[in-house]
């Protein structure tokens, strides 16, 4: 039987939220969310077709290649194999894009290596590649403009990776006064003509409901239409960058196996730095390929709305918020927590569509006792600021490498863990961010002097007294001269769209 329209080989994505509405991959990647307010899945998750010994012969590339092919199959092998070129190259401070590093008997996945020294750029570096070809193959002609509200991290990373890339623009909003000194630096310093980065007079809600209103004010979409462009994200519940992030998965147990560090089919813990849940749910999907994998750590900070969901299998987002040492994982909202409650329903969209209604309404949902038996593979876990600083300590005492306060928390969970389980199964804790990144929290952790207030005589302290490089990107940020100087009031955000595309003026 061949399914309507599409040959055999396609794998179909479908909502969360209603199965009927069903569409491939390069529709799934264009489209982000589905009309109802679902998150594409696919259909089945495939199984890897090629065997360790296989993958062992591969480098990062080829074995991207062969996870991404599985997933994304209505891209022909010259695309895929083009998207991956462009993506995961110099922009890299390493020919291994992602090194796995013993410390102790531990393994860290280290997957902050590309241009903003956080994991976002493994997916983001190849998101606007997989963009422009899935636009190109379903006949879109008008140019995409990704709008993006960023809170400081995310933005710079999506600069970065749509930086001129043909048949792209990219607008940034981001708090004028509600992100850090290097957030801002790093943006505004962006180069690329098709990048536009504005500070909003309001917080990052403003800068997030006013992207959301222009996504869905017709008038503006149907004038942008007129004039050749066309809007899309580059949100993180896009499967574009939940597909790229399996494959550093694939390739860390590969890395395992074929360093000798584990046996053929031995199986391997993975813990990970949690807030919106697309990280270790890319881990979830590489077990489900066949990757052994035994147990999937999700650490929090004192966010700890996962910790409290996996001991009860209530999620209840009403509490209060925690500002943290590790700003990347302060979420209380989830969001690609949906995808795993899809599939611990048996892929049912009724159960969960009923779920998410109630977490709009109510900010509470619970799951049944089935629903919660699917969850075995998981563990939660969580850290709080001092708990956190601990382990920043014990890996620096003890090893001499030092973390970042996001991998911080990961480390820390995974240590009581192994205390209180005495589960000696080998375990790669998953390196979120280069600790050049957080750079003052990281000293006050484990230097006893005065700090400098300058940003890079931090950097330079961090060096002499951790004995690794500064990266390019923090050396870059030095010299870089500020390019980005627009600002506007958050109600001025649709005109000021507008005026950047010359919509007027055409
Ligand atoms: C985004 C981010 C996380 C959280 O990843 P999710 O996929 O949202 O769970 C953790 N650490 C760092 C440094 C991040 O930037």
């Amino acid at each position: 039987m061949i399914a309507k329209g599409n040959d055999l080989m396609s794998l179909m994505y479908k909502s969360t939220r209603n199965s009927s509405n069903k569409v491939l991959a390069s529709q799934a990647v264009l489209q982000g969310l589905s009309n109802e307010g679902g998150l594409f899945v696919p259909e089945t998750i495939p199984v890897l077709d090629k065997t360790m010994e296989q993958l062992a012969a591969m480098d990062y590339r080829e074995i991207a290649y062969e996870v991404m092919k599985l997933f994304l199959t209505d891209y022909t092998e010259e695309e895929l194999k083009d998207c991956i070129k462009k993506a995961y190259d110099s922009k890299f401070d390493t020919a291994e894009i992602a090194p796995l590093k013993k410390v102790g008997e531990s393994y860290y996945l280290e997957l902050f290596h590309g241009a903003t020294i956080a994991f976002k750029d493994m997916a983001l570096s190849i998101l606007p590649h997989l963009l422009t070809t899935a636009a190109r193959k379903n006949n879109i002609k008008e140019e995409i403009v990704i709008l993006t509200a960023t809170s400081g991290d995310t933005g710079k990373a999506a600069l970065s990776g749509f930086a001129d890339v043909e048949g792209t623009k990219i607008i940034v909003f981001y708090p004028k006064s509600g992100v850090s000194r290097v957030q801002e630096k790093q943006m505004v310093t962006q180069k690329g003509d098709n990048t536009y980065v504005v500070g909003i007079h309001g917080n990052f809600d403003d800068a997030q409901t006013g992207v959301k209103k222009m996504f869905n004010d017709r008038e503006l979409n149907q004038k942008l239409k007129e004039a050749g462009y066309l809007f899309s994200s580059a949100n993180s519940i896009n499967i574009g960058r939940l597909v790229p992030q399996i494959v550093y998965y694939v390739y860390s147990y590969v890395t395992l196996f074929k360093n000798n560090q584990i046996a053929k089919d031995e199986k391997i813990n993975i813990v990970v730095p949690t807030g919106n849940f697309g990280n270790i749910l890319a881990a979830y999907y590489a077990k489900c390929m066949g990757v052994p994998i035994e147990k999937l750590i999700c650490a929090s900070n004192e966010n700890k709305v996962l910790f409290d969901f996996f001991h009860s299998g209530r999620y209840d987002k009403n509490r209060e918020f925690h500002l943290t040492e590790s700003p990347s994982m302060d979420i209380l909202v989830s969001s690609n927590l949906e995808r795993l409650i899809y599939h611990v329903a048996n892929n049912d969209s009724e159960v969960t569509s009923k779920r998410m209604k109630a977490l709009s309404e109510k900010g509470v949902y619970e799951i049944s006792e089935d629903m919660k038996n699917n969850l075995k593979d998981f563990v939660g876990g969580w850290a709080d600021a001092s708990q956190t600083m601990e382990a920043i300590q014990k890996e620096y005492r003890e090893h001499n490498y030092v973390l970042d306060t996001h991998t911080a928390v990961a480390a820390s969970v995974y240590y009581r863990y192994r205390d209180e389980t005495k589960d000696d199964t080998k375990t790669v804790i998953v390196s979120t961010a280069s600790p050049y990144k957080f750079t003052e929290s990281v000293l006050k952790a484990i230097h006893t002097g005065d700090l400098p207030e300058d940003d890079y005589e931090q950097a330079k302290l961090l060096k002499s007294i951790s004995n690794t490089q500064i990266p390019k990107a923090v050396e870059e940020l030095r010299e870089a001269p500020i390019v980005h100087t627009n600002e506007c009031e958050v109600d001025e955000m649709p005109s000021l769209v507008e005026k950047i595309l010359k919509i007027n003026e055409l």
